[in-house]
């Protein structure tokens, strides 16, 4: 056997060794929520609100299908007036720009060869945020080179085809979350299928590499990743959580493979020594906050970005918690059916 070879096995037994099974999550609802809340502290209040206070009362059985929890991969009726969701580019970091919208980011990390877009938002804002976002900082929306989505729904895949058919872009996705793009996505927003992104692969371009890291559980290929930016010259490290809410149908076995997918992103995070959190919606890494303090930042200030590993670890300690909750919730659900 060649080295490749015994690294990759090496690689699909670690994987494999960190399977949760149903039998391994002890504890109750409450017990989870208690955790979840604790991790969130006062940082990840939306990150709680969102996918674990449903848990706070009891469960009660699912609306008739087509009604009740949106699916997250489902178009709006129709685009929202952009002063419903506009809002002014602006740099993070020396290498990182925020495109995005009141409620969802595009991120752009600028490199020596080109632009590296990581979520392209929806169809109907992407040239006036990630397009015209780019040429307000001074950038070349024709230099981005790469779209990484971070998994197929709308809020995030929606702009790749226009970054695809007006700059050539090449749109980097899991095979599993293009599968879904074929099933769900509409064809007049559907990107062609392009660059599949496996388990540890690195997209590099020029002085820039992101690794990337198949986290399935919010759809079943998201896309998790670690990149380098740098603040003032001081380098940092970026870990993303490619999916966060528990779109998926309300069933214990559903949430196995969240739970699995955010210990094991610890593991990476720890590994990596990430102390930067950016999340993909505004409201879970108090994007919107940070951007207006950077506005005001001083000489002297902190990158409020920078929020170091142990809160990146709380966020998924609080994402795993939540997802533990809802497996016992629907648990319950089901046994009393
Ligand atoms: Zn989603």
């Amino acid at each position: 056997m060649t080295k490749a070879l015994l690294i990759a096995a090496g690689v699909a037994v670690s994987v494999a060794g960190v399977g949760v099974r149903a039998q391994q999550v002890t504890g109750t609802v409450d017990s989870h929520l208690a955790a979840a809340k604790a991790a969130a502290g006062s940082q990840f209040t939306a990150l709680y609100d969102r996918i674990c206070k449903e848990y706070e009362k009891p469960l009660t059985p699912p609306p008739p299908a087509g009604q009740g929890r949106g699916g997250g991969g489902g178009q709006p009726a129709g685009p929202p007036p952009a002063s419903q969701w506009h809002v002014e580019p602006a740099k993070v970091f020396d290498n990182l720009y925020f495109v995005g919208m009141t409620d969802w980011s595009a991120w752009a990390l600028t490199t020596s060869q080109g632009i590296i877009v990581i979520d392209t938002i929806f169809d109907y804002s992407v040239e006036d945020e990630v397009v015209n976002g780019l040429k307000k900082l001074g950038l070349n929306p024709a230099d981005i080179k790469y779209a990484l989505v971070s998994h197929a729904h709308t809020d995030h895949i929606g702009g790749a085809k226009y970054l695809q058919d007006h700059f050539g872009t090449r749109v980097v996705m899991s095979k599993e979350d293009w599968d879904v793009s074929d099933r769900t996505i509409p064809e007049r927003i559907r990107p062609k299928r392009d660059i599949e992104a496996k388990d540890g692969d690195t997209l590099t371009l020029g002085d820039a590499t992101i690794t990337m890291y198949l986290t399935p559980g919010h759809t079943p290929g998201t896309i998790s990743s670690i990149y380098q930016v740098k603040d003032r010259g001081t380098p940092h490290t970026v870990a993303t959580w490619g999916g966060t809410a528990f779109n998926f149908a309300p069933k214990p076995e559903n949430f196995l493979p969240y739970i699995r997918s955010a210990e094991r992103y610890r593991d990476v995070v720890k590994k990596s020594g990430a102390d930067v959190l950016l999340s993909n919606h505004t409201a879970y890494d108090n994007t919107n906050a940070n951007i207006a303090a950077l506005r005001t930042r001083k000489p002297s200030d902190r990158n409020p970005f920078v929020i170091g590993d142990a809160a990146i670890l709380r966020y998924l300690t609080t994402a795993e918690e939540c997802a533990k909750a809802g497996f016992v919730a629907t648990s319950r659900l089901a046994a009393s059916n």
